[in-house]
């Protein structure tokens, strides 16, 4: 058995989710939307198909993960779960990617990994059993520093112990959802008590693994805890800022509406009409499908220029590295943060 049945049986065929999946909007073809999908894993799982077959192999790659076609769902379809029980199927060992494969040898380098937090000066207080304690990330502490420093600034009783591995959402998406579980239970041992991450991706699958009151995102986390003060200006004006949504956080775990509070408070919110559609960074997605991830950021990069914004937020460090990328290639004077760092700009 590939799928747990009950949820691929789940699918009515209504098509609802199909105008909500960038695949399909962009192809218009019914193997590239989340109801096509639904049938090839059908019939991997009936035999009908092998897992050779080129438009399984296709679609299992195409499909960003994004889990957009999940909220607009009647049926309550999870087809975040059933897409990792496809691609552990799909990408079992040396099936995988190779530039998957080795992201995830060098994330699983727990030693490695722990030893880059010592490098970080704000990452010198122990977990307590009880928490909160702050997660560094795997890509962010090595790639965005700032972010973990910004959000330590903002609460300084956060614990942010240096020793911390990685919390494995990117091997349950790319194929080895086993380890997954196993580095964020190792990763929860570690930490006590309520997780706060500054990742939306890694929030979404830390709360599966380990419950979703052990896990706070940081926005959410300061909505409940207390809002920060302060304004972010341009000259004597208000900035005008924007949100990209992390999709895992909006789509798995339903936060949307607690960086939009944030950032009203400290700017001038402005909403763009895909704020809630992925940028193309989706994980590994950009490595993996670059000319894919490239066609979804120029359209994403469009929005924000025509917008006339000073700043587009991001609460994933996937996605603040796509935009930014984005943005420097088109020498845009919109500046892509992390919200922790719109924070302390605000706060300044
Ligand atoms: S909206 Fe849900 S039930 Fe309808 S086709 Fe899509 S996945 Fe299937
Ligand atoms: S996860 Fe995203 S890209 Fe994949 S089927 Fe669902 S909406 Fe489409």
């Amino acid at each position: 058995m590939i799928f747990d049945n009950e949820l691929l049986a789940r699918c009515i065929s209504c098509g609802f989710c199909l105008p909500a999946c960038p695949t399909y909007q962009a192809t218009r073809q019914e193997a590239a939307s989340p109801r096509g999908r639904i049938l090839l894993m059908r019939a991997l799982e009936s035999g009908e198909l092998d897992g050779q077959d080129p438009t399984l192999a296709e679609q299992a790659a195409y499909c960003l993960g994004c889990r957009a076609c999940e909220p607009v769902c009647p049926a309550g379809v999870q087809y975040g779960d059933l897409l990792e029980q496809w691609r552990d199927h799909q990408w079992r060992g040396s099936k995988a990617p190779l530039r998957a494969r080795l992201l995830m040898f060098l994330v699983a380098q727990t030693r490695v990994v722990r030893a880059q937090g010592w490098f970080r000066r704000h990452a010198r207080s122990p977990a307590t059993k009880d928490g909160p304690s702050l997660m560094l990330g795997c890509a962010e502490r090595g790639l965005f520093p700032q972010v973990s420093r910004a959000a330590k600034r903002l609460v300084p009783a956060l614990a942010v112990p240096a020793d911390q591995g990685c919390c494995g959402a990117l091997h349950a998406h790319n194929g080895d959802s086993r380890a997954g579980a196993l580095m964020a239970k190792a990763l929860g041992d570690r930490l006590g008590g309520v997780i706060v991450t500054t990742s939306g991706g890694c929030a979404a699958h830390l709360a599966r693994q380990l419950g979703r009151n052990r896990v706070r995102e940081f926005s959410e986390y300061l909505v409940e805890s207390g809002v920060p003060e302060g304004q972010v200006t341009i000259g004597n004006r208000p900035a005008r800022v924007s949100l990209q949504d992390s999709c895992h956080l909006r789509n798995g775990l339903g936060v949307s509406r607690q960086p939009r509070e944030l950032l009203r408070v400290v700017a001038e919110y402005v909403e763009l009409p895909s704020a809630a559609t992925c940028c193309g960074a989706a994980g590994t997605y950009s490595i993996l499908r670059p000319r894919d991830s490239q066609r979804i950021l120029e359209t994403k990069i469009d929005e924000i220029e025509r917008a006339n914004l000073d700043y587009v937020v991001a609460v994933n460090p996937g996605c603040l590295r796509q935009l930014r990328t984005g943005l420097r290639k088109r020498k845009s004077h919109v500046r892509a943060v992390h919200i922790a760092e719109l924070l302390v700009i605000a706060a300044e």
